[in-house]
């Protein structure tokens, strides 16, 4: 899940890295073991090594690394520990070559066998290494440098994004292979990166890049044949492909915020009053998903982590008008077998999550329909969907979902009232729900800050305050590392409530008053649990109380899920953890 970045440029040298690393530093949401950096110039040189971004910055003189066309990489370790040799990008034997990847190669280990028969040496014990020693090796045989990046495309088997430079031209070359790639056109500066918001300060002009292609960039326009992409062989127009997008630059910057995860929480309200309006303005594309999901004989809603969260809550909504309604891991797509009856809703908050993306690929062949909901216009999932709808969350770089979650929710309560044939006007004040419950920060920051002493904890809820629930222990769980588990209340007694001792915190989540919580809560105080809750309009009488008033109880779910954000949020940042790169964690997750 590592983020890569290309820069070509016809401006002074010196400038280029210093940009490659500020990309990458927008891009180490995606891993953030190792960072590394390639420059060609007269030489091909190489700077990288274990750690974080902002190491790298101290340790190395970025400015003094010169080069124009230049390759830079953060990354998830996927084979070999994070070390300095493992760290990319990696190199050829004579140095000529130097390559970035996210993703992982099948095939590398016969593939090594071969190239060390042909004698070449390898460094690091990475999958990644095998490209530029392929790569050298077709050139050895003869071929220019597209031909031989081209055969060792053919050569290898996975998934990848590839970036490569080979001494003698001033082109990036590039290949796609279900992970995210996309170009940035500047005005003497081309960008290619794993993501849009890293280059977004740079341009918002964007060609973004399909399965299978390969091509190569240069510092020229593309009208000038700066961009050259192909499919099987086949020339793509590219000009047909330039979009300029719509987010702003200073949503990939903290403004001030000591977190993007707290900078993004706050800009909830914002978030769902532009998703509500953006999916009001496509009413016709809601309402073509309207159409698919109620001639349904099944809807699977699949989903991973937080995504998965918000599609379970949408399953509850559906399951209680008796519409058959299946929420499904991603991961665990193998188990279920579609038909040309059933449809599909994706929700994936970058489109490119893997298990999301193997999943929709099956249910597809199966015949079944595909609906999406996703914050990445133009992202793989939403290309390969019949129906495609966005959150307008603006990019999220914090690794824990929070502004998208609560945007993904508003969206799907939509869907929900437009199934039902209800007016779904509320939802214009939906954004007013999240403002307000951000007014009682504090309290749910004070709530944080007593969890960050324990160690474990329970979130308890039911009906439809299971799924916030789940993602509460899931937040605490990420970025506090609290061991935290959630549970049906009702459930918690048949075996949880055995670790329940003296002083062990048990936070309910009561967004539905009358489904019984309040003996839960009184089977947890008689074995001594210190309890929390957080509830809609009704006290539950725990020992420590948020009490949310929301007048359309329709919109609860709104109210809550910030809350349990801040309340994480504020555990890690007592812990001293740091929340938008928890450990062994990446955003958007692009292997199996
Ligand atoms: N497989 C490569 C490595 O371990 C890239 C990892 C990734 O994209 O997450 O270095």
């Amino acid at each position: 899940m590592c983020g890569i970045i290309g820069i070509v440029t016809k401006r002074r040298e010196g400038q280029t890295a210093e940009i490659a690393v500020e990309c990458l530093d927008r891009l180490s949401y995606r891993g953030y073991d190792s960072v590394g950096v390639a420059t060609l110039g007269d030489n091909l040189e190489v700077v990288k090594m274990k750690g974080k971004v902002e190491d790298f910055s101290h340790k190395f003189d970025v400015n003094s690394i010169r080069g124009k066309v230049i390759l830079g990489h953060t990354r998830w370790a996927t084979h070999g520990p994070p070390t300095d040799y493992n760290a990319h990008p990696h190199t050829d034997c004579s140095n000529s070559i130097a390559v970035v990847h996210n993703g992982t190669i099948e095939n590398f280990r016969e593939l090594k066998a071969e190239l060390e028969m042909l004698g070449h040496k390898f460094k690091s014990q990475t999958d990644t290494e095998i490209i530029p020693h392929l790569i050298e090796e077709f050139k050895r045989r003869g071929m220019d440098s597209f031909s031989a990046f081209k055969a060792t495309v053919n050569a290898i088997e996975g998934t990848y994004a590839i970036l490569a430079v080979i001494r003698g031209d001033n082109r990036i070359y590039f290949a796609k292979k279900y992970n995210p790639l996309v170009i940035g056109i500047g005005e003497d500066t081309n960008y290619i990166s794993s993501d849009i918001p890293s280059f977004l300060p740079y341009t918002k002009t964007i060609v973004v890049i399909s399965d299978d292609e390969v091509g190569y960039l240069t510092a020229d326009s593309p009208l000038n044949g700066g961009v050259y992409i192909e499919h099987k062989g086949e020339k793509i127009e590219v000009n047909d492909r330039i979009k300029i997008i719509n987010w702003d630059a200073e949503s990939a910057s903290k403004e001030g915020y000591r977190h993007f995860m707290e900078k993004e929480i706050m800009e909830s309200p914002r978030s769902v009053k532009e998703t509500i309006s953006g999916l009001l303005a496509d009413i016709d594309e809601v309402m073509k998903a309207v159409k698919i999901l109620k001639d349904s004989r099944r809807i699977l809603i699949v989903g991973a982590g937080t995504s998965y969260h918000a599609g379970l809550l949408f399953s509850i909504l559906l399951q209680r008008e008796g519409i058959n309604a299946i929420p499904v891991i991603a991961s665990e797509y193998y188990n279920y077998r579609t038909s040309t009856d059933d449809s599909i809703l994706a929700i994936s908050q970058s489109g490119e999550t893997l298990d999301v993306r193997l999943a929709i690929g099956k249910f597809k062949a199966e015949g079944s329909k595909i609906i999406s909901l996703t914050n990445v216009i133009y992202s793989e999932i939403s290309r390969q969907s019949d129906v495609s709808l966005y959150t307008s969350a603006g990019p999220e770089i914090g690794v824990a979902a929070t502004k998208t979650f609560t945007s993904q929710v508003a969206s799907l309560l939509l869907l929900w009232s437009a199934i039902k044939d209800e007016d779904f006007s509320y939802l214009r004040n939906a954004h007013i729900v999240v403002e307000d419950s951000l007014s009682l920060s504090g309290k749910a920051s004070a709530f944080g800050e007593e969890l960050a002493k324990q160690s474990n904890a329970y979130f308890l809820g039911r009906g439809l305050s299971l799924p916030l629930a789940m993602e509460a222990a899931l937040k605490v769980k990420e970025i506090a590392y609290i061991h935290s588990e959630a549970y049906p209340a009702g459930e918690s007694k048949h075996g949880p409530i055995a670790l329940v001792t003296q002083g062990f915190p048990v936070i309910f989540i009561n967004g539905e008053e009358d489904l019984g919580l309040q003996d839960n809560v009184q089977e947890m105080k008689a074995r001594g649990s210190k309890t929390y809750s957080i509830s809609i309009n009704k006290s539950l009488n725990t020992d420590r109380e948020i009490l949310i008033k929301v007048n359309d109880k329709r919109l609860f779910p709104l109210a809550i899920a910030p809350l349990i954000q801040i309340l994480a949020y504020r555990s890690a940042v007592i812990k001293g953890t740091d929340p938008d790169k928890p450990r062994n964690l990446a955003k958007t997750v692009t292997v199996r």
